[in-house]
């Protein structure tokens, strides 16, 4: 923490809970973690920090358009310098997380480790601003002028720390010979020592006339000279016995102990020394850090840019042009996330026009599966890209600042705090319509089908009617529906503008074509979907039956029960069918692949004999 800084939510998009979860920003709904979101598709950051930064821009989505711009020039100018952006963001690859690091050399935490990956990632900045060289001022000054190398910082990091150092200065090996005189001479006096130690070992066996014998070290003990037993009677005199062992002894001399004393006094201080020479080099780091802390900002403010253009570069997104309108106008419109999970060129492109004034609220109706809840995301995410400074997937994009995107989508259960699906879907329309303001865009997917068609349907054509005629509202909306009744609002609504996705029928198949055209729709398709998903024939023949009672007489006929119907039921209580029984008795482990393919052959022909007959 170097300084607070204050900011009122009035400079931020308001981007609830909901709308982030529906909205799936920072994670899929199906994963749960960050595949399948926004984030993942347009998060190619190279660094910690300016994946943070990402992460903090999506969730506070800015209100002015000067400072949307601001940033949509340096994106833009990243777009336009392949060569600058490519080197910008290898060169950052060298970049650590400088915020973490000096935060810990300030807190007096950091490792020798640490101290070096520091040092690396300061390298890295002259090659990242020399990358920069000739780069719009207008562009990139605005955050650029952070960006300055800390040449003192690395110049006594790398005269002080070795290259490889230990993980801690207490175990040596950490500060560069020749930056303490001291230090340079404890050293010597430890490897004198011990090449002395070597020697005397040579000496030692030539006196004794033992070859065996060894001079040795441990923890506890210190020096020895150890002599195996059958050795033992040729010992001189002046050794003095440390420690015996199973298979031997180990002595010591007046020499070898004044030997030791010296070692051991010189490792001690080593170890102090080093220890207290790194806290002095960290300190002196330390004293950098407001420098250090601006160029991470910089180096994340590049990395976020840097990033956010290879993304519009890759997918072909394009500038959004912002104003202080009540306008969404969008044209060939992508959703960032499902385009990616299609083939290329699979993604059908689709407009929008939205304005407070003219097309305020669209009715989007359409067969299930055919793209609406795809569609009035994609116009949210739009919204939201645009006003975070990224660049957007559509062909053009003009964007009236949004204070909010409410979105109130799908059924969910909130058990846990006791309200069930319908109270949810209640809740979420409440706020919405006592919060939602001009400069507002509503996705409504869905309201309503939590309980029964009358009731949903009233609800779903109030609140419309709400949005559309309540001043303090009257915010941007796209409302999908299945109510197909709901089209009828265009006719005494004048700011309604009826929308449907396509689909071809052909010869018995329906073809969902994605594409939003004007106009509504007065079929769902909902038995077809139920098709694909593989509903048992006799519900969806039944289905087919009750659909056309209902559109011909307004009610469901008794009709005749469908011997199908009879036969698929499971008897509660009885015997078992022989084919049931049959399964029962299977020895499936003493089988071979080949004969349960065999026997499943056998009992399907035996069931559909059975269903036969
Ligand atoms: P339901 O009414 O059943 O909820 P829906 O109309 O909301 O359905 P979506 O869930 O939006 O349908 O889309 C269904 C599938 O169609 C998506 O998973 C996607 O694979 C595909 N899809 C949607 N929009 C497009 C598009 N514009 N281009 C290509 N494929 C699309």
């Amino acid at each position: 923490l170097t300084h607070l800084t204050t900011y009122t939510t009035d400079s931020f998009m308001v981007l609830d809970e909901q709308a982030r979860r529906n909205l799936e920003v920072f994670r899929g709904a199906r994963s749960g973690t960050v595949e399948g979101s926004l984030l993942s598709v347009i998060d190619g950051t190279v660094t910690p920090a300016g994946g943070r930064l990402l992460r903090r821009w999506l969730g506070q989505p800015l209100l002015e358009v000067d400072a949307i711009n601001r940033r949509l020039d340096a994106v833009g100018w990243f777009t336009g310098n392949h060569l600058s952006r490519r080197r910008v963001i290898e060169a950052l690859r060298n970049v650590a997380d400088l915020e973490r690091l000096i935060n810990r050399v300030r807190s007096g935490i950091a490792t020798p480790r640490e101290l070096i990956t520091l040092k690396r990632s300061l390298e890295a900045v002259p090659g990242i601003i020399a990358s920069l060289e000739g780069a719009d001022a207008a562009a990139l000054g605005w955050f650029t002028g952070g960006l300055r190398p800390c040449p003192e910082v690395v110049d006594l990091i790398s005269r002080a720390v070795v290259d490889d150092p230990a993980a801690s200065p207490s175990e040596g090996k950490v500060v560069r010979d020749g930056f303490s005189e001291e230090l340079d001479r404890l050293r010597r006096i430890a490897t004198d020592a011990r090449q002395y130690l070597a020697a005397l070992e040579q000496k030692e066996r030539e006196r004794t006339g033992i070859k065996s014998l060894k001079v040795g070290f441990n923890n506890v003990f210190g020096y020895y000279i150890e002599v195996s037993r059958p050795n033992l009677k040729q010992v001189p005199p002046d050794y003095v016995r440390k420690q015996t062992l199973a298979n031997g002894e180990r002595f010591f001399t007046a020499e070898l102990k004044e030997y030791e004393a010296m070692i051991l006094n010189a490792r001690d201080r080593i170890e102090e020394l080093e220890t207290s020479l790194f806290r002095q080099v960290c300190q002196q780091v330390a004293a950098a850090a407001e420098r250090i802390l601006t160029l991470a900002g910089a180096l994340a403010h590049l990395d976020v840019f840097s990033s956010l253009a290879e993304t519009a570069v890759r997918y072909r997104y394009v500038r959004p042009v912002l104003d202080e309108s009540h306008v969404i106008d969008i044209k060939q419109g992508r959703h960032p996330v499902v385009e990616r999970s299609l083939e290329a060129g699979r993604f059908v492109p689709n407009d929008t026009y939205l304005a407070a004034d003219d097309a305020q609220l669209i009715v989007l109706t359409g067969p299930n599966m055919s793209g609406k809840s795809t569609y009035l995301r994609q116009v949210a995410l739009i919204v939201l890209l645009a006003q975070i400074g990224s660049f957007v997937p559509a062909e053009s994009a003009r964007i009236g600042i949004v204070d909010r995107i409410f979105t109130r989508i799908g059924a969910r259960d909130d058990l846990a705090a006791g309200q069930s699906t319908f109270m949810v879907e209640m809740v979420e329309t409440a706020s919405i319509l006592n919060n939602a303001t001009p400069r507002s865009l509503i996705i409504l997917d869905e309201i309503g089908r939590g309980t029964s068609t009358y009731d949903g349907l009233s609800i779903a054509r109030a609140v419309a009617e709400y949005i559309h005629n309540c001043e303090r509202v009257r915010a941007r909306t796209v409302f999908a529906t299945h109510y197909h009744e709901m089209v009828s609002l265009a006719d005494y609504l004048p700011r309604v503008r009826n929308f449907n996705v396509l689909v071809k029928e052909e010869g018995g198949k329906v073809i969902f074509l994605h594409k939003i055209v004007p106009g509504g729709v007065d079929k769902s398709y909902g038995i077809h979907v139920a098709e694909l998903a593989g509903l048992p024939r006799a519900v969806l023949e039944r289905a087919r039956e009750i659909l056309a009672e209902l559109e011909k007489n307004g009610r469901p006929a008794a009709g005749p029960v469908r011997k199908e119907m009879v036969t698929l039921q499971l008897p509660l209580f009885g015997q078992k069918s022989p084919v049931e029984e049959e399964l029962l008795n299977l020895d499936i482990d003493g089988m071979t692949p080949l004969q349960a393919l065999n026997r499943l052959y056998e009992l399907k022909k035996k069931a559909s004999e059975r269903q036969k007959s």
